[in-house]
């Protein structure tokens, strides 16, 4: 570990989140695995989580942008490659040539892949993607027979192969929401019309990871898992991470910038949402909202500081926050830790979500890049 005195860190445990993806193969076994990494591997730094993923047997990374793709091949990543979320004009070609598995959801996208194939010349690989019921990227179901049919026609022509057809989940973090099933009949009827057009793709997919997690007859043949391969759980009906053997891989903690002890009656922070109920010792911590700590935590937010875990006093700023130690003691440049595996008493991630009106996902990935990872 870097041992360089800093503000703050987000220390990332590459050991977990290896562990994590074998974890989650082993509740896959016949299927191949996903890493999705797009938004910086959920804030957790893409390059070297991809690289983590594959040693432990990630076949395949996901990533939603294009530009993310191409920074993991530039970052030398040479393995199966599924990129899902383009835009007219956006960089096919570079696709193309650096072989990335191209998502297409309709016929626009198709043909801008076409173009980047004579531009390239080189075919494409592409993976067919349904809406069968999340309602926001993908195919319509009355639109796939053309779709279907376009796909086809470049195949046997020689310019692309499909080698996907896949959908993505509305509601997999609910257990027995009747949409589940819904989109898996969906799914099979389309899978079914595209094999029986003459399509032959590898890899059939619609499980994220909560689906990879509780529902195995959704895992075809790859899942596509994302938040738990950072050991955050999707959601609580779904269980902890624990209840999985996943390990949360990111912890975020800061050095205390000051400590002081104060008269009672003192507002702290903006807005004076707090005042000090009597004489007791201040603690600053030097993270903020520039730094992804949701300002919805003013007040809420828990941090855990000499073992004993905190509420934040008052209003989240930009760059810091305070937190009201009582009479306990503590020195500037002692740890504050705001989330982690929870294992020292600390608060999880998903912790910062139900005290902010949000979910584990959003408070990992949001963390900026201003706050320096240190990977162990
Ligand atoms: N597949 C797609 C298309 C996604 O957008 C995402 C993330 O939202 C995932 C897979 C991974 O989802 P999760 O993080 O729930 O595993």
């Amino acid at each position: 570990m870097n041992e360089t005195p800093m503000r703050a860190r987000a220390v990332v445990d590459l050991a977990a989140l290896r562990a994590n993806v074998r974890v989650l193969r082993a509740l896959a076994p016949k299927a191949q695995l996903m890493a999705v990494v797009k938004a910086n591997a959920y804030g957790h730094g893409m390059v070297p989580c991809a690289r983590a993923a594959r040693r432990a047997g990630a076949a395949w990374i996901g990533t939603a942008l294009p530009t993310e793709a191409l920074a993991l091949r530039a970052a030398g990543d040479r393995g199966r490659l599924l990129c899902w979320l383009w835009t007219p004009g956006g960089p096919f070609r570079e696709a193309v040539e650096a072989d990335v598995d191209i998502s297409v959801s309709g016929l626009w996208a198709l043909e801008e892949v076409l173009a980047a194939v004579r531009a390239a010349g080189r075919p494409a690989r592409v993976q067919l993607k349904i809406d069968t019921g999340l309602g926001r990227n993908g195919c319509t179901p009355g639109d796939w027979e053309k779709l279907v049919a376009a796909a086809r026609e470049a195949e046997l022509g020689g310019a692309l192969r499909v080698t996907g057809v896949w959908s993505h989940f509305a509601c997999a973090d609910e257990p027995g929401h009747p949409s589940i099933r819904a989109q898996l009949d969906v799914f099979r009827d389309a899978v079914a019309y595209a094999e029986a057009q003459g399509l032959a793709p590898e890899v059939r997919h619609i499980a994220n990871s909560p689906a990879t997690l509780t529902l195995p007859e959704t895992h075809f043949d790859l899942v596509r898992t994302g938040v738990a391969v950072y050991g955050i759980s999707p959601s609580p009906e779904i269980g902890t991470p624990a209840d999985f053997g996943l390990r949360p891989v990111m912890t975020l903690t800061a050095s205390l910038a000051s400590v002081k002890r104060v008269p009672g009656g003192l507002g702290v922070s903006y807005g004076h949402q707090y005042t000090t109920p009597g004489e007791t010792t201040l603690a600053l911590v030097p993270l903020g909202y520039a730094d992804g700590i949701p300002r919805a935590a003013s007040g809420t937010g828990e941090v855990l500081i000499g073992g004993r875990r905190r509420r934040i006093a008052g209003r989240v700023a930009m760059d810091q926050f305070v937190v009201d130690l009582g009479d306990d003691t503590a020195e500037p440049g002692d740890e504050a830790v705001l989330f982690g595996p929870g294992d020292r008493g600390e608060p999880t991630a998903e912790d910062w979500g139900r005290a902010t009106g949000t979910i584990g996902y959003e408070v990992i990935t949001r963390i900026t890049r201003r706050v320096p990872r240190v990977y162990v």
